[in-house]
C-alpha cells in the first residue's frame, strides 16, 4: 500500500451490524464453536453510525500513525449477509468519506453470491482499492466440522474463483491451532490456498473466549491451546513457505483481557510479532530469505510506537 498510494493506508474497523448465517439458523446456529463476536468487535452491540465509527477510527489512527488514507474494514460478522442494494448503500456510505479510498469486506466463503462479486467489482473498476476477506480457517473439512464452520473448502474453492474472475483481491484467513489440526494440517492448507491464488493472508492463533463452545470444551480438557512457541513456530513455517508477492495482513491475533480465556499469551500481539520477526530473522542468516532487508543485521523490535517498515509482515 505504501508503493501503491506513497504513504500509508490504514483500515478503520468498521461494525456494521450484521449478523452471521451461522447464527441465525440459515446455515446453523450458535455460529463457530471459537466465536465470541465481541472478541474481534471491541464496540459491542448495538454499534454507532458508520460515519460516527469512520470519524473515531480515523481520529486514534491518524494520531498513532499520521496516516491520511484509510480502508474502510466492515469486519464484525458476516459482511455481505445483506441484499445487494442494502450493501451497496452501507459501502457507498464508507466511500463518501474524502479520505476512504476502498473498502475491505470480512466475510463467509459459502456468502459471497456473484451479484455481491460484481458490486464490490463495480467500485474497483471506479478506481476504489478493493479487498474481499474470506474466513477460510482450513482446507480440511473434518477441522471446519469439528469447529462447526457450516461450510466446507469446496465454497471457499467457488467463492476464490469467482472473485479471480473479476480480479479482485483476495485475503484469506487462516487459523493456527484449530482442534485436531498439526503444523502439517497448516502447511497443506496454505499449499491448497495458493494454489487457487490470493493476494493476502492473515493469520490468527485460536484462542479461548468466554461464551463459547470451545471454552466448554478447553474446561473440559478437550482442547489444548497452543503454547507461544508452537505458535511462532507454525506462523513462521507458513511465512517461509509463501511467496514474497503475497501480503499478510497479519501474522497474529489479540483477545481482550476481559474475555480471554487461553492460551494467555494471545492478550498482547507485540511479544508475539516480536518472536516470530526474530525467527525469521535466524532463518534468513540460515537460508538468505528476501522477507528480511539484506542490510538489517538484528531483528527490529516492535511495540506500540515503532512498526518496522521494511519488514512484509
Ligand atoms: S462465521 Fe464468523 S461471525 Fe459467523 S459464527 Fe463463525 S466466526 Fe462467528
Amino acid at each position: 500500500m505504501l508503493q501503491r498510494y506513497g504513504e500509508r493506508v490504514h483500515k478503520i474497523a468498521i461494525d456494521a451490524d450484521f449478523t452471521c448465517p451461522n447464527r441465525d439458523g440459515s446455515k446453523g446456529r450458535g455460529g463457530c464453536t471459537f466465536c465470541n463476536n465481541v472478541s474481534f468487535s471491541p464496540n459491542g452491540r448495538k454499534p454507532p453510525p458508520l460515519t460516527e465509527q469512520i470519524a473515531a477510527g480515523r481520529r486514534v489512527i491518524r494520531k498513532r500513525t499520521g496516516a491520511r488514507k484509510y480502508l474502510a474494514y466492515f469486519q464484525a460478522y458476516t459482511n455481505t449477509y445483506a441484499d445487494v442494494d442494502q450493501l451497496r448503500q452501507l459501502y457507498d456510505q464508507a466511500l463518501a468519506e474524502p479520505d476512504v479510498i476502498g473498502l475491505a469486506v470480512g466475510t463467509r466463503p459459502d456468502c459471497v453470491p456473484e451479484p455481491v462479486l460484481d458490486l464490490l467489482d463495480e467500485y474497483q473498476q471506479k478506481g476504489h482499492e478493493v479487498w474481499l476477506e474470506l474466513g477460510l480457517q482450513s482446507a480440511f473439512d473434518d477441522s471446519l466440522r469439528r469447529v462447526n464452520r457450516g461450510h466446507g473448502f469446496a465454497e471457499y474453492k467457488t467463492a476464490v474463483l469467482h472473485a479471480r474472475e473479476r480480479e479482485l483481491q483476495v485475503c484469506t484467513h487462516l487459523i493456527i491451532g484449530l482442534p485436531g489440526e498439526t503444523q502439517k494440517h497448516c502447511e497443506i492448507t496454505l499449499k491448497r490456498v495458493l494454489e487457487l491464488g490470493v493476494d493476502g493472508l492473515k493469520l490468527h492463533p485460536l484462542h479461548v473466549v468466554k461464551g463459547t463452545q470451545l471454552a466448554n470444551e478447553w474446561r473440559r480438557g478437550e482442547y489444548r491451546p497452543l503454547t507461544l512457541d508452537e505458535y511462532v513456530d507454525t506462523a513462521t513455517h507458513l511465512i517461509l513457505r509463501t511467496p514474497p508477492e503475497v501480503i499478510f495482513h497479519r501474522v497474529t491475533g489479540t483477545a481482550s483481557r476481559k474475555i480471554l480465556l487461553a492460551p494467555d499469551w494471545c492478550s498482547g500481539k507485540w511479544l508475539v510479532l516480536n518472536r516470530i520477526t526474530e525467527a525469521l530473522h535466524r532463518q534468513q542468516l540460515k537460508n538468505n530469505h528476501s522477507l528480511i532487508p539484506a542490510d538489517c543485521k538484528e531483528p527490529p523490535q516492535w511495540n506500540s510506537s515503532a512498526r518496522p517498515a521494511t519488514y512484509h509482515l
